[in-house]
């Protein structure tokens, strides 16, 4: 454990990103402005939070592109990955790319947010530094590397986000870029980030899932279902991560939802692999 705490103690900050996730902390501050609330501005975030969240990060980025948890049309895969894009949380290939090696060494040497390394590490520091396996990443997304529609994607994630804002801009002015940009973008930054932190070190344990995973459920308030996070690491091949009645997970309802409708195949839950 100590060389591991060593090796990422030496790990070269990433200027880009520390610039800007603090712009962006510091923008959520102009809601103090006078005359940038209005409700229809808060309903543009929370609309959009759900898309980027909900549809993108939770069921198109892990779920789906990630987990290969079920299948869809193409159309489909390529709308949910496009809302997961919208959520500027870097490009689909490193996302995919870490995800996978989280799951691959979690909690131990090897994972890009090891929990054992501290909650602010694990949190966001982690992707304010040149973690040494962000050079091994390719290899764990070849089954979507040469696809053009996840390149594009991938390459364009920050101009995609500015286009969003520019016609956010045109529909409502400057309130609905500070909500429909800076505020959701904080939000979803934070929910997403607390899966990695908070679902693992608070909360509750229902498997011995061999790592520190947790279920936390106002984490999977914010991030339509994310949070039963121990169930996820206990099966991570299934499509379904809240199990008990109890544990709400929309993106499953979502998922059940479009496999009524035929829009989602092979589905995967924890007894059918
Ligand atoms: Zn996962
Ligand atoms: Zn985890």
């Amino acid at each position: 454990m100590d060389s591991n705490l060593s090796q990422f103690k030496s790990v070269s900050p990433r200027p880009k990103v520390i610039i800007f996730t603090s712009i962006l902390h510091l923008a959520v501050l102009l809601v103090f402005l006078p005359h940038t609330f209005s409700w229809s501005a808060v309903g543009v975030a929370v609309f959009l939070h759900w898309i980027t969240i909900g549809l993108g990060i939770s069921f198109g980025f892990h779920r789906l592109a990630a987990h290969r948890s079920l299948q869809t049309p193409k159309w489909l895969e390529y709308f949910l990955i496009l809302c997961g894009t919208l959520a500027l949380q870097g490009g689909v290939l490193g996302w995919v790319g870490y995800h996978r090696l989280h799951h691959l060494y979690s909690d131990r040497q090897g994972d890009p947010h090891n929990s054992n390394q501290g909650f602010w590490w694990s949190h966001i520091n982690w992707l304010m530094h040149s973690v040494p396996m962000r050079t091994e990443l390719s290899r764990f997304t070849k089954d979507i590397a040469n696809d053009s529609f996840y390149r594009f994607c991938h390459r364009y994630y920050v101009e995609l986000q500015i286009a969003l804002a520019v016609i956010l801009y045109f529909l409502g002015g400057w309130s609905f870029v500070i909500w429909g940009i800076f505020v959701r973008l904080f939000v979803g930054l934070h929910s997403t980030m607390f899966v990695n932190s908070a679902c693992h070190m608070l909360g509750y344990r229902t498997h011995d899932s061999q790592d520190q995973s947790t279920n936390c459920w106002w984490v999977a308030l914010l991030t339509f279902g994310e949070g039963w996070h121990n169930n996820h690491h206990a099966f991570q091949y299934s499509a379904r991560h809240g199990l008990q009645w109890w544990e709400i997970d929309m993106t499953w309802i979502t998922i059940r939802l479009l496999q009524f409708l035929r829009l989602a195949t092979n589905v995967k839950t924890i007894d059918q692999k």
